[in-house]
């Protein structure tokens, strides 16, 4: 059976690492804290000791970290999984990264002989689990038919943009756009409350108006019931995703991205606020009366 290495264990990897062993894989695991991992080990997953330990002998090393520095580190550094990867073997990024990140990871990875595609997701940990998450990747199209086994487990749609980076390019206006919403939506239900609206008939308003999208009516409804339970997606990885985007848009484009810098200052003070709790908590902030 195919090996996969999977480094990261969080709220999405996890489930994803799962799907490997429901889908009979032989796989090994490492997350930076033992303990996320013991039901998988008695699922049967390998426990190693080290990104570098848990790529040997791997037809494919799989990663879900929080951004960059946490990327560099399973991937590069000393035990990184570059370390014991053979020529040939493939590098999945599925974690949410910057784009010049991918691209710096692709020249590393390729200079010592492996294959390294980009593959964020789309899809909350409830999608990780069942294997339905939607995929996102950049690769040369040779490089993604290797990583097609690799990547079935995980997904039911794969959307291919082009060369590496491209899926993470991709991924980070999805989730700019989506910051710039969910910002929009505290303030729209903060300024409706504190003028004392009754809220039941404005969120029947807003599910079903013009200014509604999944994304509205996800959010708009736990907000104004300050219902947090099962936080999905934190402020921190909202606040990063949109940093990240920021960053790309004033590489490309000649007018500095406004609506990209609010939902920055939005969420910065969201991350203050609870980094680690659900994103619409910004409400709380946002919410408070003059
Ligand atoms: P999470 O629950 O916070 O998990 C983050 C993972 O990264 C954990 O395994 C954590 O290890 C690891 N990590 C963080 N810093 C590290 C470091 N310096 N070295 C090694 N490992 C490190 O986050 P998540 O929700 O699973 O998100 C993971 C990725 O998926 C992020 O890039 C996120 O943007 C993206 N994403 C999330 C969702 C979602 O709905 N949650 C959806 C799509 C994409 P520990 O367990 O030891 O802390």
């Amino acid at each position: 059976m195919a090996r996969v290495a999977f480094i990261g264990l969080g709220r999405m990897g996890h489930g994803m690492a799962g799907r490997y062993l429901d889908a009979g894989f032989t796989v090994s695991v490492w997350n930076r804290s033992k303990p996320k991992a013991q039901d998988l080990i008695a699922r049967g997953a390998q426990w190693a000791t080290s990104p570098e330990d848990a790529a040997i002998d791997a037809d494919a090393v799989v990663t879900m970290v929080a951004d960059d520095a946490a990327s560099r580190e399973v991937w590069l550094t000393r035990d990184g999984a570059a370390a014991t990867m053979k020529a040939g073997t493939i590098a999945i990024e599925c974690s949410t990264v910057s784009y010049q990140h991918t691209l710096d990871m692709a020249h590393e990875l390729r200079g010592r002989g492996l294959i390294y595609i980009d593959s964020p997701v789309t899809g909350l940990p409830d999608a990780a689990a069942s294997g339905t998450l939607t995929l996102l990747v950049g690769a040369e199209p040779a490089d993604l038919e290797k990583a097609r086994p690799f990547l079935a487990p995980l997904g039911t749609t794969i959307r291919h943009f082009g060369a590496v980076g491209t899926g993470t390019v991709y991924k980070l206006i999805n989730n700019l756009m989506g910051a710039i919403q969910i910002a929009g939506i505290a303030e729209g239900l903060a300024i409706a409350e504190q003028a004392g609206l009754d809220m039941k008939l404005v969120l029947e308003a807003v599910e079903t108006g013009v200014a509604a999208s999944p994304q509205v009516i996800r959010h708009s409804r736990r907000m104004a019931e300050r219902n947090f339970a099962g936080a999905t997606f934190t402020a921190a990885l909202r606040h990063k995703d949109a940093a990240y985007a920021v960053a790309l848009a004033e590489s490309l484009l000649s007018a500095p991205p406004i609506m990209g810098r609010a939902a920055v200052e939005a969420y910065d003070r969201a991350k203050a606020y609870a980094p680690d709790e659900d994103e619409g908590k910004l409400i709380e902030i946002v919410s408070r009366p003059k």
